[in-house]
C-alpha cells in the first residue's frame, strides 16, 4: 500500500493513452484508492489499453473532452478528487506540424479548464483536506528546446520551445504554475524525457520501427539518424509520478530522464538486432530495411535530462536499463500485434506526418 493513493480519489486525464494507461494500471492495484480515468478517446486513446483493469471496482471511466468546461466541472463535482494527474494532451510532434490547432485547444485551453475546475473543488475543502490535494501537471523536456553536443536540461533551464507541440506544452506549464502562485492550487510540474514501452501508439518512433521491420517495409530514419533522445522506460516514469504525489514539493518542478542518450540510428539498429534474435528473418538482418528519409522541419538535435533533483528529493531513479526496457518493449509488440492492428484501424492509418503545411 502506498501513501499517495490509499484511500484517495485520483483523476487521471489522458488515462487511456500510453503513459496514462500505464499509470492507471499501476494505481488501481491498490484497492483502497479510487481511480477515475478522464479521457476523450481521441485517435490516441484506447480502452483496449485498460482492458485488464476497467472491470476493477475501484476504476471508473469518464469519456470527457478536457476542453468541455461543463463536463469537466461536473466530473470534479461528482468525484471530488484529491489527486489529479494531468496527462491528456495532443502529443505527437509530427501531427503538431501538420495541424497545430488541436494542440493549442487541448494542451493550452484544456489545461486552463482543468485547472479552473480543480481550483473550484479545492476551494470548497477544509484546510486539512486541501493540504492532501495535488495537481500534477505532466509535461515534457521538449519545452526546453534543443541541446548541442554538451549539457543537460534541468528544472532551472529557461524555456525555449521550438515546435507547435512543445510550445503548447510550455503554455500549459506556465498556466499550471500561475494557478499555484496566484490562487494557491497545489500544483507540481514534471518535465520528462522520451518514454518508451508497451501500449505506445503505433505512430511513435519505436513502434513504427518494429512494425516496419516485421512488415518487410522500409524502416524510416529521419535525416541521418543523428538526433539524440534520452529514453525513459514508461514504468519508471509512472514510478516518478507516484513519487511526486507522495513526496513532491508543492509549487515545485521535477525533471525526469532515463540517463539513456541514444541517437535515433542507434535505437533502430538495436531494435533490428533484438528482432534478429527474437524473430529472425530468413532473408537476413532487419537492418537492411533501414532507409534515410526527409528530416522533420526544425528537428531538435539533442535532449538530455539531469534528474539529480528528483533523485535527491524524491529518492527516485529509473529501475530499467535501456537495453532491458527495449527488449521488453519489442517482445510486447511481437506478442500484441492485434492491439496495434486494432488501434490503427481508427483514425491513424500509418501515413507519413509532419512535413509541414499546417492548417
Ligand atoms: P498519448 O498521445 O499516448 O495519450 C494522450 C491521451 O490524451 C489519449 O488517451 C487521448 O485520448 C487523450 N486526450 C487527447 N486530447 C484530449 C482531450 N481534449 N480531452 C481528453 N482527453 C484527451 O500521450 P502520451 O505519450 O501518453 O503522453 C501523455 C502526457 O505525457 C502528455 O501530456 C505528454 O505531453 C506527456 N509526455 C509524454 C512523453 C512521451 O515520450 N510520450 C514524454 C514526456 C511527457
Amino acid at each position: 500500500m502506498r501513501s499517495d493513493s490509499t484511500g484517495r480519489t485520483i483523476v487521471v486525464t489522458g488515462g487511456a493513452g500510453f503513459i496514462g494507461s500505464a499509470l492507471v494500471r499501476s494505481l488501481v492495484r491498490d484497492p483502497a484508492c479510487r481511480v477515475v480515468v478522464m479521457d476523450a478517446l481521441t485517435y490516441a486513446g484506447n480502452l483496449e489499453s485498460l482492458h485488464t483493469v476497467l472491470r476493477f471496482p475501484n476504476c471508473s471511466f469518464e469519456r470527457i473532452d478536457i476542453t468541455d468546461a461543463a463536463a469537466v466541472r461536473r466530473c470534479f463535482a461528482t468525484y471530488s478528487p484529491e489527486i489529479v494527474y494531468h496527462l491528456a494532451a495532443e502529443s505527437h510532434v509530427d501531427r503538431s506540424i501538420d495541424s497545430p490547432a488541436a494542440f493549442i485547444h487541448t494542451n493550452v485551453v484544456g489545461t486552463y479548464i482543468l485547472l479552473d475546475a480543480a481550483l473550484g473543488t479545492w476551494k470548497l475543502r477544509s484546510d486539512t483536506e486541501r493540504a492532501a490535494c495535488r495537481f500534477i501537471h505532466v509535461s515534457t523536456d521538449e519545452v526546453f528546446g534543443s541541446l548541442g553536443e554538451h549539457g543537460k536540461f534541468s528544472e532551472t533551464t529557461p524555456y525555449a520551445p521550438r515546435s507547435p507541440y512543445s510550445a503548447s506544452k510550455a503554455g500549459a506549464d506556465h498556466l499550471a504554475r500561475a494557478w499555484h502562485h496566484t490562487f494557491g492550487l497545489p500544483v507540481i510540474v514534471t518535465n520528462c524525457s522520451n518514454n518508451f514501452g508497451p501500449y505506445q501508439f503505433p505512430e511513435k518512433f519505436i513502434p513504427v520501427v518494429v512494425r516496419a521491420a516485421l512488415n518487410g517495409d522500409v524502416i524510416p530514419v529521419y535525416g541521418r539518424g543523428a538526433n539524440i533522445r534520452d529514453w525513459l522506460y514508461v514504468d519508471d516514469h509512472v514510478e516518478a509520478l507516484r513519487c511526486v504525489a507522495e513526496r513532491g514539493r508543492v509549487g515545485g518542478t521535477y525533471a525526469f530522464g532515463g540517463g539513456n542518450e541514444r541517437s535515433n540510428l542507434d535505437v533502430v539498429t538495436e531494435i533490428c538486432s533484438i528482432l534478429d534474435e527474437m524473430h529472425p528473418n530468413p532473408k537476413g538482418s532487419y537492418d537492411q530495411q533501414i532507409s534515410f528519409v526527409a528530416d522533420r522541419p526544425g528537428h531538435d538535435f539533442r535532449y538530455a535530462v539531469d534528474s539529480s533533483l528528483a533523485q535527491r528529493e524524491l529518492g527516485w531513479k529509473p529501475a530499467h536499463t535501456f537495453e532491458q526496457g527495449l527488449r521488453e518493449t519489442v517482445e510486447w509488440y511481437l506478442q500484441n500485434d492485434q492491439w496495434s492492428l486494432d488501434v490503427m484501424s481508427g483514425a491513424y492509418r500509418g501515413e507519413r506526418l509532419g512535413l509541414g503545411g499546417g492548417v
